[in-house]
């Protein structure tokens, strides 16, 4: 009998694993262009363990024992994940959160969370004898395609909006993927790559309109749950573009909650940017859809989509969890990089820091308790988008080579 299935997070309907199967065929018949993905599928594993496995979370093992991997033989050879998980001490002392932790997937291979994503999908690419896997991405997700396929000898396109941050396109460039920048926004490229899939016959790897990049995402709330000793923490903060991070987070704290690993599963909390603010208003809106957030624009280039793809998956979970969505603005998320970094040494994107600019927002609204378990997901790193730091900074002039300058430019900055 087959390890999992899928199932439609819309209707319910389930369905057996095909290489050619992405979404609902009912469901997607109401795909709206350009619109959020209708009849996402979920993955259903028949048999997750009722015991923690004593392997490291990047182990072949762990991995074959939580994710829907047929053959382990066809993981890349790069390790992904088991990212740690940080006590932060000068944090919790600002904020009087003796309790909090940042979840530091700056540390994956290509530097962001998108990689947990990518080590599924290629996996399932292999299995299924495919010679070329292409996504549309913002950024991230393309580097983090490039780098797993490059590991694995497997060709990656990827399709970016061309103002995608430089050191994002020379990641996934340096990596030998074929990079194609469009010259529109992520949403265009994304039905582009949709359309390019089935036109030359690619294996889809696009956030959300593929299954296993959600079930590859969820390994952050496995590794969360173990370094908190398998329990479960009461909130984790989520950066929110797409929605894809917060489903994978939920159905992985679902899934331990159901094979009784843990107790419950956290309220998971979206944060966006205020320019790119649709799951928010979907969630203020109390409905299971989200409207587009026409002309959607942010600093946080990985959080800019004018259509959510997973906003479906992304409102159930956070309404299950009793979770919330806040909004934040590009300044706060400016401050909020040097904030970060300067209180625990984790350098981190525009996208990356809006977890903790969120976590703000939800202790002034009492979402969050001071002393409750509560975990900042950071996604990305800050060398992929140094201008956007940089924009924070002062400028700093070069002084005359002698003792007397540099002493006199200590004395000034402290
Ligand atoms: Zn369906």
């Amino acid at each position: 009998m087959a390890r999992f299935h899928f199932r439609c997070i819309e209707c319910g309907e389930t369905y057996r694993e095909d290489p050619q199967l992405l979404v609902c065929p009912a469901c997607s018949a109401h795909q709206v262009a350009g619109g959020a993905i209708r009849g996402v599928l979920e993955v259903v594993i028949r048999s997750l363990p009722s015991s923690w496995p004593h392997f490291r979370a990047s182990d072949a093992e762990f991995l074959e024992a939580f994710l829907p991997i047929s053959d382990p033989a066809c993981l890349p050879p790069l390790p992904v994940g088991d990212t740690p998980l940080l006590e932060a001490p000068r944090l919790r002392r600002e904020l009087g959160m003796p309790r909090l932790w940042l979840k530091d997937d700056t540390r994956n291979p290509s530097g962001s969370t998108k990689d947990r994503a990518s080590l599924l999908v290629v996996t399932k690419a292999l299995e299924y004898g495919c010679d070329t896997v292409a996504t549309a991405s913002t950024g991230n997700a393309a580097s983090a395609l490039a780098a797993v396929a490059a590991a694995a000898g497997i060709r990656a396109v990827v399709l970016v909006p061309a103002t995608a941050p430089p050191a994002k396109l020379t990641q996934m460039q340096s990596y030998g993927a074929t990079v194609v920048p469009v010259a529109g926004s992520y949403d265009r490229a994304f039905e582009l790559c949709r359309e390019a899939c089935e036109r030359f016959g690619w294996y889809n790897r696009s956030t959300a309109l593929n299954p296993f990049t959600i079930e590859g995402k969820k390994t952050a709330a496995l590794e969360i749950a173990v370094a908190l000793s398998l329990e479960s923490p009461d909130a984790v903060l989520v950066p929110t573009g797409d929605g894809v991070i917060l489903a994978g987070l939920g159905k992985g704290f679902r899934d331990l909650a159901g094979a009784g690993l843990i107790d419950h599963p956290p309220r998971l909390i979206a944060v966006q940017p205020a320019g790119s603010a649709a799951i928010v208003r979907g969630f203020s809106a109390g409905g299971a859809h989200a409207a587009v957030h026409a002309g959607a624009a942010s600093i946080a280039d990985s959080l800019t989509v004018e259509a959510p793809r997973n906003a479906v998956g992304c409102l159930a979970e956070i309404a299950s969890s009793k979770g919330s969505a806040v909004e934040v603005g590009d300044d706060v998320l400016r401050a909020s990089i040097t904030r970060l970094a300067r209180l625990t040494g984790v350098f981190a994107e525009p996208a990356g820091a809006a977890a903790l600019a969120g976590l703000q927002v939800a202790l002034d609204r009492g979402l969050v308790d001071r002393g409750e378990r509560v975990v900042l997901l950071i996604t990305g790193s800050g060398l992929k988008d140094v201008a956007a730091a940089a924009a924070a900074l002062p400028r700093i002039e070069p002084v005359e080579p002698t003792l007397e300058a540099i002493g006199r430019r200590v004395a000034t900055t402290g």
